[in-house]
Formats: C-alpha cells, sequence, structure tokens
C-alpha cells in the first residue's frame, strides 16, 4: 500500500490496515455507457449496435473496480438516457466520469475501415478539473499500452480524423473540448474509445471475451491509480 496516504488520516483513531480500507473505499467513478436504445452509436462491420459492445465493456470495468473496492455508479445501461447531460448530472459526487464508447471513423472512409485500429482517450479542456482529467486518461493510456494495446492516432489527423490536437500524444489522449460528457461533468472526466468497431478484425477483437477482459483490466488499473494519486 502507498505510504502517501498515511499524513492525510494520521489523525484518525483507527489502525493502519483500517486506514487504508477506508482511502480507497472512499472513491466513486461514475461509469457511462455510453450512446442509448433509440441511438446506438456506430454499427459495428457485423452489424452489431455499438451499445452492445459499450454495456459489455462498462460491466467488465465496473467488476474490476468493484473487486478492488472503488465504488462505481453505472449511468445508462438500461438504454435510457437520451440527454447527454443528464448523464454528468447523476454523476454528481463522484470523483470521476468515465465514458465508455467504441470507435468509427467518417463516413469518407468507411469504404477503407479496415485500415483504422486502436483505442483513443478524449478529455475537455472545457472541464472544471482539466488537470485530474489528463491524469487519468494518460494513466488509462499508459496501462492499454502496457496491456498490448495501440492508440488509433487517427483523430488527430486534418485529413484523416478530425484535427482533435493530442494532450498526452504517446498515451493516445486528444482534447475534444466540446465534448458534452466532460464539459457538462463537474468533476474529471474522461471519454473512453475501446476500439475502431468499423474494421473486421478490430470488431472481432471486441467481440472476443479474452480482450474485452484485458481491455476492463487496463482501464480499471488506469483510474484506480490516477485516483489514488491525490487524498
Ligand atoms: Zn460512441
Amino acid at each position: 500500500m502507498r505510504k502517501t496516504w498515511i499524513p492525510a488520516f494520521a489523525g484518525m483513531t483507527i489502525s493502519l490496515g483500517m486506514t487504508i480500507v477506508f482511502a480507497v473505499a472512499a472513491k466513486e467513478v461514475a461509469l457511462d455507457v455510453g450512446h442509448y436504445a433509440a441511438e446506438p452509436g456506430v454499427i459495428s462491420a457485423s452489424g452489431i449496435p455499438e451499445f452492445e459492445f459499450n454495456l459489455a465493456l462498462a460491466n467488465e470495468v465496473k467488476a474490476e473496480l468493484e473487486r478492488h473496492r472503488v465504488a462505481v455508479r453505472l449511468i445508462g445501461e438500461r438504454g435510457d438516457y437520451a440527454v447527454l447531460h443528464h448523464r454528468t448530472r447523476d454523476a454528481r459526487g463522484a470523483d470521476l466520469f468515465v465514458s465508455i464508447h467504441h470507435d468509427s471513423v467518417q463516413e469518407r472512409w468507411l469504404p477503407q475501415a479496415d485500415r483504422f485500429a486502436g483505442f483513443s482517450l478524449f478529455i475537455s479542456r472545457q472541464n472544471p478539473q482539466l488537470a485530474k482529467s489528463l491524469a487519468c486518461a494518460s494513466a488509462i493510456g499508459a496501462k492499454l499500452r502496457g496491456a498490448g494495446f495501440t492508440p488509433s492516432r487517427y483523430h488527430a489527423d486534418s485529413v484523416l480524423g478530425e484535427s482533435r490536437p493530442f494532450a498526452d500524444e504517446a498515451n493516445g489522449v486528444h482534447y475534444y473540448d466540446n465534448l458534452a460528457v466532460a464539459r457538462t461533468a463537474t468533476m474529471a472526466s474522461v471519454l473512453v474509445e475501446g476500439g475502431v468497431l468499423v474494421n473486421r478484425e478490430e470488431e472481432r477483437r471486441m467481440r472476443d471475451p479474452e480482450v474485452r477482459g484485458r481491455i476492463a483490466a487496463a482501464v480499471a488499473s488506469g483510474v484506480r491509480e490516477c485516483l489514488a494519486k491525490e487524498p
């Protein structure tokens, strides 16, 4: 356990072991399942709506976090959140907002969709906790890379993507300032694109429970690492 926890709770009259458990258990993550039943997001190469991929991955991230005593507030899992700012409204009080998505490409690149692969992470400079948002996104990206995944990179490209500038190029983090779930959140916020569903091979990987488990473990590990850095 991290020694840095000790000074913050030094005045409490409980044992050190209890202190550590209390500190970890006090964190709560709002885990947002991207899209909803009526508008389920990207349609994958084989015809499956993104919402189903988002729900499956979010449920695994939730299980991973809860296994490590991080509380999770799941948002949108019933597919009934049509208004984006209701997601961040209902996340109030959480320490971090993490929105789970899967990616596509611009329509003109769909015929070449198999060229595009990898994860992407987005944060907004309009979020009130930009430094923490970046720290959490970087930690998630670093853990995903450590688990063998590669940042997609194309969102930063003016031709292939949308010229979204890098906030942390090595870890695949982009600025997306107008992103509703990052801009309207009162807490730090990160949007995760797990992989590119319109790429046939990547879609197969995203459907593989073993791959999904590794992505979920990496996301949860990055979240825990960045939350552990603050009292
Ligand atoms: Zn999406």
